[in-house]
């Protein structure tokens, strides 16, 4: 084998199965190393003490003891959410982000036992700076630098319980971090199949939750491949097309309707919704106007409401330029009692909508604050 071992990360199901024939052996023992590795979190197979030594000996030759990335750094906020940076194989890093308490707004299910005070949800990146430029996030400020690999996602989840320690557990997963996940279906796909095998990490789909900006395509791969059980949030901001241009590049080469349809189309469970996010900039897209313009284009799909109020980052050091809208207006959050009077629009039409509560702002942990860095030689840009 080559010398640039990814460790057992990188191993897929399909691979683990292979090499396990290979050797001769029956096929639980895919699953006992699955578990070790995405349950237990131990990546070395020397420690795989149940394992024959012959299987433990293939895999360290193979894949090695240790993985291509490490913990960096781990910075708690005041609100004890906790932003982890792993440290990537080519130089650059990513960011993860632990927040205690499952997020209320994507339980769907009343009946489902309430998750401990400790119950973390985890917020995975997806790629390296973001292509899509949406004008109030950060992660799309600097362009889009690569694509992370499925082991490099995976990897963010093993740094996470380690920063967590004993402390707690990760009960939710959510695909809302730096970039797209929809636009690498390459890396998220197969990070997903070991995330949602129950002989791998193990959870359930209605816990993990996939955040796109709408790509009509990867909303139809993914609801093939997982069968609609992969839960989906649609990153929507403003139903009407004049509105969308001036805050989501994306929407002058793709029309909102085509995104409409891949999600009326994607195969929900009985009894889910999918979650539609609005990130509420003052007077840009925050008015009743614009929630009934929400209200019309939603109208049949089976669907929740979760409206972000704007999370400021630029100016807090002068390094980087405000958030401001296609047509230069610059973003704000909206004015007090807004977001509330958005919420009763769509409630009268019958929509439920949950605010979401920034947190982590103050260690720029915040939806849409994270930014990663990017090998340092090129100048922390990603695509200029
Ligand atoms: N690309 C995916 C996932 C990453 S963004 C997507 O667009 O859904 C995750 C969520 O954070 C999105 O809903 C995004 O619109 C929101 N977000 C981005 N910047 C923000 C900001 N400055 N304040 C509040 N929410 C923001």
């Amino acid at each position: 084998m080559g010398d640039a071992k990814t460790g057992l990360l990188g191993i897929s199901r399909e691979a683990i199965e292979t090499l396990v024939a290979h050797l001769g052996q029956p096929r639980y023992r895919a699953d006992q190393v699955l578990g070790w590795v995405h349950g237990r979190g131990v990546l070395d197979p020397a420690a795989m003490t149940d394992l024959p030594r012959a299987l433990r000996e293939a895999l360290a030759a193979e894949y090695g003891a240790e993985p291509d990335t490490r913990l960096a750094a781990a910075e708690t906020s005041a609100d004890g959410t906790t932003k982890v940076v792993v440290a990537l194989p080519d130089g650059g890093s990513t960011e993860t982000v632990l927040i205690p308490e499952a997020l209320e707004e994507l339980d769907d299910d009343p009946l489902e036992p309430e998750p401990s005070a400790l119950s973390c949800t985890l917020c995975l990146s997806s790629q390296v700076g973001c292509a899509f430029h949406c004008a109030f996030c950060r992660s799309g400020s600097r362009g889009f630098g690569r694509h992370l690999e499925a082991r490099e996602i995976l990897a963010q989840l093993h740094w996470a319980r380690v920063a967590l320690g004993g402390r707690g557990n990760i009960v939710r997963l959510v695909l809302m971090g730096i970039g797209e996940p929809l636009h690498n279906l390459d890396g998220v796909l197969p990070a997903l199949r070991l995330l949602t095998d129950p002989r791998a990490a193990a959870f359930s789909g209605r816990r993990v939750t996939v955040s796109t900006i709408g790509l009509p395509e990867g909303i139809r791969r993914l609801g093939e491949t997982f069968g609609g059980k992969v839960a989906l949030a649609w990153s929507l901001h403003a139903a009407d097309e004049a509105t969308r241009r001036r805050l989501l590049p994306v929407a002058a080469r793709r029309p909102v309707a085509e995104t409409v349809e891949a999600l009326r189309d994607y195969p929900l469970p009985p009894r889910r919704r999918i979650t539609v996010e609005c990130v509420l900039a003052g007077g840009v897209n925050d008015t009743d106007g614009h929630a009934r313009e929400v209200v019309r284009l939603l109208e049949g799909l089976r669907c929740k409401l979760n409206l972000i109020p704007f999370n400021p980052w630029a100016g807090t050091d002068g390094a980087e330029a405000p958030a401001a809208t296609a047509d230069g207006e610059p973003l704000r959050p909206p004015a007090p009692g807004r977001v509330e009077a958005f919420q009763r629009v769509l409630a009268a039409a019958g929509l439920s909508a949950f605010v979401r509560r920034p947190r982590g702002a103050d260690i720029l942990a915040a939806c849409g604050q994270l930014l990663g860095s990017a090998d340092l030689s090129r100048g922390g840009r990603w695509d200029s």
